[in-house]
Formats: C-alpha cells, sequence, structure tokens
C-alpha cells in the first residue's frame, strides 16, 4: 500500500498570510518541507483523496497528483472542506457542460455536517453539475484496499480510516482526535496517521498550552508514547501541524531522531507499508 502526505499543515498554511513570525519567515527563506498546506492525505493504490483543504488544488499539482477517482471528507470543518471545487476540475466538463460523476464517500452524518455548513455544495455537485456520486458509507473496498470509517467523535463526527490492504494497516486520524475514542481495530497497527500534537506544550507566541481555551483537544508528546505502546503500533507519523505551535521542519526533524518510530509529516512525505 501507497500513500502520499498532500499537505501536511493544519488550519492554517506555512507560511501563513500575513505573519511574520520566524516559522513563516523562515518557510518563505527556505520553501520545501519548511512549508505546509493544508491537511490532505492520498492513497496511491486507489487514487483516493481524502479531504479537500482550500489550497487542494495547489497541493495536488505539486505533489504531481495526476488523477483522483474517489473522495471522501473527514468531517465539515473549513480547513478540511473549502477545496472541495477541486470536484468540478476532476468531474465536469465547462465547455461539453458535461458531468462525469467520481465517487464521493462519507459517513450519513458527515455529509449531512457538510451541506448544512456549506450552502448543500454537496447536493449541488450531485444534481446540478453531476459531477459526484455520494456515497452515505461506513466502509468502502475498492480493489484490495478495504477501509472503515469511524466517527471518533459524536459531538463532532470526526471519521478516523482505518485503511487496510490483506495484512497491513495504516489508520488516519486527520483532526480532532481528543477527545479519542477506543476501537479494538488501532491494534497493530502499521502506521497511525494522527493530528494535534504539541511536543512541548508552548505555542508560537511563547505562551503555553496548558493557558490556551484549546488545551483539551491537543495531545501532548508523551500521551502519543502511551498510545503507541497500547495499541502496538509500529509507527506514528504527526500531521495537521499547525503554525500556532511554533515548530520548524528542520526543529521535527532532530526531534524524531530522538523518538522511537514517531516522525512528523511534511508535505510530499511517502507512506509504503
Ligand atoms: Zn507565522
Ligand atoms: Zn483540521
Amino acid at each position: 500500500m501507497k500513500l502520499k502526505i498532500i499537505g501536511s499543515g493544519g488550519m492554517s498554511i506555512i507560511p501563513s498570510s500575513f505573519c511574520k513570525c520566524k516559522i513563516c519567515e523562515e518557510a518563505r527563506q527556505k520553501g520545501g518541507r519548511y512549508e505546509r498546506l493544508g491537511p490532505s492525505l492520498y492513497i496511491d493504490d486507489i487514487k483516493m483523496l481524502i479531504d479537500t483543504p482550500e489550497d487542494i488544488a495547489v497541493a495536488c499539482n505539486r505533489q504531481k497528483i495526476s488523477e483522483v477517482k474517489h473522495l471522501s471528507i473527514s468531517h465539515s470543518d473549513p480547513d478540511h472542506v473549502k477545496g472541495i471545487r477541486i470536484v468540478e476540475k476532476i468531474g465536469y466538463d465547462f465547455i461539453k457542460e458535461k458531468g462525469t460523476p467520481i465517487s464521493f464517500y462519507a459517513l450519513p452524518e458527515v455529509i449531512k455536517d457538510i451541506n448544512y455548513m456549506n450552502r448543500d455544495c454537496l447536493k449541488y455537485y450531485v444534481d446540478v453539475l453531476g459531477c459526484i456520486s455520494v456515497n452515505e458509507i461506513s466502509h468502502i473496498e475498492i480493489d484490495n484496499i478495504d477501509i472503515d470509517l469511524n466517527n471518533n467523535n459524536p459531538s463532532r463526527n470526526i471519521t478516523f480510516y482505518v485503511i487496510k490492504e490483506n495484512e497491513k494497516k495504516v489508520i488516519y486520524a486527520c483532526c480532532n482526535p481528543k477527545p479519542f475514542t477506543h476501537n479494538d481495530m488501532y491494534f497493530d497497527a502499521d502506521v497511525f496517521i494522527i493530528s494535534l500534537v504539541s511536543d512541548d506544550g508552548i505555542l508560537n507566541d511563547g505562551t503555553e498550552l496548558k493557558d490556551a481555551p484549546f488545551k483539551d483537544g491537543i495531545f501532548a508528546l508523551d500521551e502519543i508514547i502511551q498510545m503507541k505502546n497500547y495499541y502496538r503500533i509500529k509507527k506514528i507519523i504527526v500531521t495537521h501541524i499547525d503554525e500556532i505551535w511554533g515548530k520548524s521542519y528542520g526543529y521535527y526533524n532532530e526531534l524524531e531522531k530522538k523518538l522511537d518510530n514517531i516522525f512528523f509529516a511534511y508535505d510530499g512525505m511517502e507512506i509504503i507499508v
């Protein structure tokens, strides 16, 4: 199974518009892995894209994604949805005014949330442009790939993906993983890709996470290590690396050398299991 992190950033990209912080300035200067676009994952085996942050069209060009046959969106937050217009380029011919629908998959409650938050955009793409076909689904089987969609948090409807090919298993917990809901499916994963981890609890402006209003939704590094041990996970990859953590690609590159099979994503990272 081959996957690619298309975007490893969080709710704002790095460099963030107008921002003069040292992380953004360094990213402008160095480019490459120092830059992060919005959170998304591509399953190369089945040409499936998970999530459409607002910069997804640019991100797909950068990562040389030439085909998307299947699309899923994890939840209705803008940093995962606002690039949904990419379906127009995938499934609609504006010269012939003809749609060729691609398959869209999500949990029923997530489809409802996306329509509610985005003026019925999915209904528009089905009924007017005909560029997607919507599957309300919690289990997907395409070729050799088998995907379970788990709602990690029924009060916010956040999908975690359990992606399997034969004995190989990758979990994509792309946003809001805390509070974390236990599921037996997470045991013995080859790779667990998890979001929203602040390694040292110090934020970009020098303040501490423990004083921030969003502190309860963020994992600390030792909680991730505990999770890795409890679920016997071979490798953890931290993604959705937010600008507000205030850490650069160079910082994470050094940090991961001190950790046991915990890595930090970058745009274009390939995951082969
Ligand atoms: Zn910044
Ligand atoms: Zn997010």
